[in-house]
């Protein structure tokens, strides 16, 4: 179906921060799927455990304990505030099941009254019914008939809006920690305390969509921890299957107390192949030093997207972002910019409110870095004077 505006390239071999097309043009992955090859492509471990995986099982539904899930939940429950998982295929799902828990919670708790959920303008939770209503973008939107209902939207980063907006009926705030596809806009660390506690006195539930923001993107394993806050649900996918569909909802086992037989289910969720990539992506993303290296090759592209605003004063207007989840903000609409990078080889993605994301592999290389500013300084130099092309 014509849901997308594709570019006509076809890449057939990826290698680390590197893909190459049918033609055997090099481009420099900083899209990295938006946010998704955390590990960039054909990462020897991952290939090793997917393909290991493949030679022994590959689905036999959730009728069955699954040991891979088993495992995969302990070392997520070790490594974060969670003490239950539920494991699906996508970020939308793992968001709209993060709802879910949220209202559960409440109808077991003996407050069914309490269904909505505060949610924030400029977000993105995903294209499923629901998700796209707790975002409320009028444009994706249009033409899907009556918007499910159930979400109070806020001014993202304005806690008075959230105190204002919770009320009798209100389960709980949902949030992304750092904006992604609304511009790269990062919560800062009051806002997020805030947030904990403005539920904590409402005694509803903070819900934090992780998808785009999490497992190692930000330079913590998930990035409300630079805030010093947990919450009670949280959504995850992208990054923890390293390109593999695989999304979790995690929760606190309060929270997630709603949640009993037959209340959720995915068909897919947690197949022992997604499952032997998402132990495969935390053990390197977890291994000693690897996310103390994320920031330091965050703040090296910080300091060379700062350069480029310096040298492009007109046409970037300010760098954005946390970790490898960084940014530029333009002074027009960011698909130029996207284009003339292709045109150097460099991938990268537009985002909300003229942003161009940046969102290397986490394991790409100093010199990649260098490399990738040096596109991107090219490719702004096309579009801040066309005669340079
Ligand atoms: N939530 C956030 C923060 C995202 O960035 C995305 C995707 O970009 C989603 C949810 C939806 O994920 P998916 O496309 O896997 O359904």
């Amino acid at each position: 179906m014509g849901t997308y505006g594709r570019q006509d390239i076809v890449f057939v071999k990826g290698e680390g921060s590197w893909l190459e097309t049918e033609t055997g043009a090099r481009y420099l992955d900083f899209a990295s799927g938006i946010a998704v090859n955390a590990l960039g492509h054909s990462h020897p471990r991952l290939v090793a455990a997917l393909t290991e995986q493949a030679g022994k099982l590959w689905h036999t539904s959730n009728l069955y304990r699954v040991a891979g899930q088993e495992r995969l939940a302990e070392r997520l429950t070790a490594a974060t505030f969670a003490d239950r998982v539920f494991f699906c295929n996508s970020g939308a799902e793992a968001c709209e099941g993060a709802i879910k828990v949220a209202r559960r919670f409440h109808f077991v708790s003996g407050r069914p009254e309490r269904w909505r959920i505060i949610t924030c303008q400029g977000a993105f939770h995903g294209r499923t019914l629901a998700a796209l209503a707790a975002a409320g973008n009028p444009k994706y939107l249009e033409g899907f008939g009556e918007e499910a209902p159930g979400f109070d939207h806020v001014p993202f980063g304005d806690l008075d809006a959230v105190r204002d907006a919770i009320g009798p009926e209100t389960a709980a705030v949902m949030i992304e920690p750092i904006q992604g596809e609304g511009g790269i806009h990062v919560g800062s660390e009051a806002y997020l305390q805030g947030l904990r506690s403005l539920c904590d006195k409402a005694g509803i539930l903070l819900i934090l969509d992780e998808v785009q923001s999490g497992v190692g993107r930000s330079g913590k394993l998930f990035a409300h921890e630079w805030a010093g806050i947990t919450p009670d649900v949280m959504a995850i996918a992208k990054g923890i299957g390293g390109g593999f569909p695989l999304g979790a909802i995690l929760a606190t086992e309060e929270a997630a107390a709603g949640l009993t037989p037959g209340t959720h289910g995915s068909t897919f969720g947690g197949n022992p192949l997604a499952m032997a990539v998402g132990e495969a992506v935390l053990d390197v993303v977890l291994e000693p030093g690897f996310l103390e290296g994320v920031q330091q090759k965050a703040l090296r592209l910080r300091q060379g997207l700062a350069r480029l605003r310096d040298q492009f004063p007109d046409l970037v207007v300010e760098v954005r972002g946390q970790g490898l989840l960084s940014g530029i903000r333009l002074s027009s609409a960011p698909a130029a910019v996207v284009a003339a990078a292709r045109e150097e080889g460099l991938l990268v993605v537009g985002a909300g409110d003229n942003v161009v994301r940046i969102l290397p592999p986490l394991t790409v290389a100093d010199h990649e870095i260098s490399e990738g500013i040096e596109r991107l300084s090219r490719a702004l130099a096309r579009v801040s004077s066309p005669s340079n092309t």
